[in-house]
């Protein structure tokens, strides 16, 4: 008998589409919906300096294309872009779109990802500071990337490093200020900053450390960032990389629990029995540490989402099995997940 059942997947990243493929293998009838509040189709992140760069086109971005969900893995998925969940509503398994549209679904997956996340000292400067966390996020910026000359970077996430590789990469001057918790949640010791500052050393020789922003000026040009410490820097643009934060807004209030991030057990499920929530905004329950934490990366993501999808079609399937343990900072080893060698992870959350 054709399958009635509607699984409404919020999140167009990897976690998002993983789920729905998996779904999709396993439930050849059932309705599937992919909803999206970006306007692009799903594109690979890691690759958004490569594209700010000019080294690789709009389209090579794209993971999919709209032809992928008319066959193969992604067949009669719907994909609803540039529209935001605005909440959702347990006791009536159901979400609701911005413009108050409500969807009903019989499954739900919260796959919503993370945001730039903000330091509070600077959230009465945030309208100076840029970001890359999103495609448009790029198509905003990009131009002005291209023209401008010295930049000033500070934090200093895997992103951010990123980034300050790209600028020197494209002949541009840079500063950077590092903060030890700029890679959120995990705090880098002096021994890991040294090793950092050693590797970043032949891009910029303007590195500092142990300082603050004490305010940014905004003059004609560009600004003035001036430090605790005295330092002055003028400036084109002003970037901040300080780690994400789980994107959760929408889900706060509803009945799900959630702490930083949507608060899930080791099968992805919340406390609500038909909704699921995995990648980057899932706070993940580990038995064996008692803790939850948030795991980070595109693998780890679409890790979770398959297990999200299978334990969501009744499976009992615990997310140990991630897609990757360990990034590389700068020549720093960062675990990013906290399945296993416990006593060894000095870096745990
Ligand atoms: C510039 C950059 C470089 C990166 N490089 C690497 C790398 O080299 N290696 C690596 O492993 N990882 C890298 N990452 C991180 C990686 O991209 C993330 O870990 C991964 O994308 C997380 O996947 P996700 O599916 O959980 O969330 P996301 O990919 O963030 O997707 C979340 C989705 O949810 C949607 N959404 C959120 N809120 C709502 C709402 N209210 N309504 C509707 N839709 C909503 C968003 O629009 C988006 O489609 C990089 C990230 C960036 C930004």
């Amino acid at each position: 008998m054709p399958s009635n059942d509607h699984y409404v997947i919020i999140g167009n990243g990897p976690a998002g589409n993983h789920a729905a493929s998996v779904l999709r293998n396993k439930d050849k009838d059932a309705k599937i919906t992919i909803i999206s509040d970006e306007c692009t189709p799903y594109y690979y992140k890691p690759k958004l300096t490569g594209f700010i760069q000019g080294k690789i086109s709009a389209r090579e971005l794209m993971v999919n294309g709209p032809d992928d969900y008319t066959n193969g893995y992604y067949k009669n998925i719907r994909i609803r872009l540039g529209q935001t969940i605005e909440r959702i509503d347990p006791d009536f398994n159901a979400v609701f779109l911005n413009h108050m549209e409500k969807i009903q679904y019989t499954g739900l997956i919260i796959a919503s990802g993370g945001q730039a996340r903000v330091l509070p000292s600077m959230i009465p400067y945030a309208e100076h500071l840029s970001f890359i966390a999103s495609y448009s996020d790029v198509m905003d910026i990009k131009d002005r990337i291209d023209k401008a000359e010295e930049f000033f970077i500070f934090g200093g996430d895997l992103v951010g490093f990123k980034f300050l590789r790209m600028l020197n990469a494209m002949g541009k001057k840079t500063s950077v200020l590092i903060y030890p918790n700029a890679f959120w949640p995990y705090n880098l010791t002096d021994d890991m900053l040294e090793k950092i500052i050693k590797s970043l050393s032949g891009l910029t020789s303007d590195i500092i450390v142990k300082d603050d922003i004490k305010k940014i000026e905004k003059n004609e040009s560009g600004f003035r960032v001036f430090t605790q410490k005295g330092v002055v820097k003028t400036t084109d643009l002003i970037f901040s990389f300080n780690g994400m934060a789980p994107n959760i807004d929408f889900a706060v209030g509803c009945g799900l629990d959630t702490d930083h991030g949507i608060l899930v057990d080791e099968y992805l499920k919340t406390n609500i029995d038909n909704i699921y929530a995995c990648g980057s905004c899932a706070q993940v329950y580990n038995p064996s540490i008692k803790s939850y934490c948030v795991s980070i990366g595109w693998p780890n993501a679409m890790v979770q989402g398959e297990v999200c999808a299978l334990n969501l079609l009744g499976e009992k399937k615990v997310v140990e099995s991630v897609g990757r343990k360990y990034f590389d900072l700068e020549g720093v080893r960062i675990k990013t997940t906290w399945w296993d060698d416990i006593n060894d992870d000095s870096l745990r959350m």
